[in-house]
């Protein structure tokens, strides 16, 4: 018995201290709550997912490895997720400021999206999805948004992402569905990013992986 409630404590301090890692304080999750539904498919994004994500991780089905960022904004990112292989790649040495963390908060995006298995989305509005979820999350840590001196168009994201948030009054916390016509402006600022993405390319499509994409 001691044995077990040993473990189980054991198991929750982890869990504890995992989800400070990968969203910082708990009550900037809070205000998160809207979902978004492409093609059939329906993520819902709220503090419960991303504690699901947490659960995975902390049970092994989703793995986390430091690895080398790779992508379009490498020098940027601290986070990388791999919805083939289930791995969430999170270079602990890079995460230093809320920014790094808001990238980590977009990997988890993704990650969730795979654990509701939203295969029939395209890999535009999977990114919009992700990086609405970044900006929420830097909202409500007071962070200010990405102003990149050399990377106008990735910055252009945030400014989208933010007017979003205000038409829909995203922030207020009372559940939100959106729907691609929600998001024309935001996917346009992310294709200008994301080059090589065609504008109809699914998430599940030959080829794709997270790691052209960060
Ligand atoms: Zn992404």
């Amino acid at each position: 018995m001691g044995n077990d409630l040993a473990a189980l404590s054991n198991k929750t301090q982890r869990m504890l201290k995992l989800l400070d890692e990968l969203y910082g304080k708990a009550d900037y999750l809070d205000k998160i709550n809207f979902s978004f539904t492409e093609n059939g498919s329906t993520i819902k994004v709220n503090k419960d997912g991303f504690h699901a994500v947490a659960k995975a991780v902390v049970e092994e089905r989703i793995l986390v490895q430091t690895r080398a960022a790779a992508g379009p904004r490498a020098s940027v990112a601290a986070g990388l997720y791999s919805r083939q292989f289930d791995i969430l790649f999170i270079d602990k040495n890079k995460i230093k400021t809320k920014h790094d963390q808001g990238v980590i908060v977009h990997e988890c995006t993704h990650a969730l999206g795979d654990l509701q298995t939203v295969q029939h989305f395209t890999v535009l509005s999977d990114e919009s999805v992700a990086f609405l979820a970044q900006t929420m999350w830097l909202k409500a840590a007071s962070a200010p948004l990405p102003t990149h001196p050399d990377d106008p168009e990735y910055n252009q994201i945030f400014v989208q992402a933010d007017m979003i948030v205000t038409k829909n009054k995203l922030t207020e916390g009372a559940h939100v569905l959106l729907t691609g016509a929600d998001i024309v402006a935001l996917r346009s600022a992310v294709k200008k990013v994301y080059l090589d993405v065609k504008d109809d390319q699914r998430v599940t499509d030959a080829g794709v992986t997270r790691a052209a994409t960060n």
